[in-house]
Order: structure tokens, then C-alpha cells, then sequence
């Protein structure tokens, strides 16, 4: 019985070791936000940290936007493009570098 459950759980893990892994979807939610409102979009994420709080200092928000871009370029790059390095996984990159002007 015991030797059965060691086996079902191996042939588990072989099965899980052949299926690559997927990295999630990162969640774009806006931290700044008090009501837990997700995006469909990093862009659309953005262009609401950048418009809808004035009040927070640039360094905060610019800190937040390279966050997600980072996130979010992580995943593109590998689920979405494939590694391919296209102009998303381009864009996202500059947008890790990229200072409020
Ligand atoms: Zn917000």
C-alpha cells in the first residue's frame, strides 16, 4: 500500500518535470489604489498611475512602473514572444530604464 503511494507520486512529479512551466500572469493591479481594480493592459496600467495620482511623488510611480514592467517583461518574454526579444519585450525594457521627463 505504502510502496504504491511512493510510486503514483513519482510517476506525479515525472509527468509535472516534462510539462514546462508557465509563469503566471502577472496581476496588473494599481498599488496606489485603494480599490482593487485590475488591467487588462501594462500600458493601460501606466497611463492610469501616471494620470490618476498627481499626488504621489514621481519617484514612487516611476519606481511602480519599472516594477510591473519588469514583471511583466519577464513574462512576455517568455510566454507570450518566446524569447524572440519583439518590439513588447523591447518597449518593456526601455520602460525599466526610462525616467519621468
Ligand atoms: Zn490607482
Amino acid at each position: 500500500m505504502l510502496d504504491n503511494a511512493v510510486t503514483l507520486n513519482k510517476v506525479d512529479l515525472t509527468t509535472k518535470a516534462l510539462v514546462p512551466k508557465k509563469k503566471a500572469r502577472p496581476n496588473l493591479r494599481c498599488k496606489f489604489c485603494t480599490i482593487v481594480k485590475a488591467y487588462s493592459t501594462i500600458y493601460g496600467l501606466w497611463s492610469h498611475i501616471f494620470l490618476k495620482h498627481n499626488d504621489i511623488p514621481n519617484a514612487k510611480r516611476l519606481q511602480e512602473i519599472q516594477r510591473t514592467a519588469s514583471l511583466w517583461r519577464a513574462y512576455w518574454a517568455q510566454d507570450v514572444d518566446g524569447g524572440r526579444g519583439g518590439p513588447t519585450v523591447t518597449k518593456l525594457a526601455q520602460a525599466e530604464l526610462a525616467t519621468f521627463s
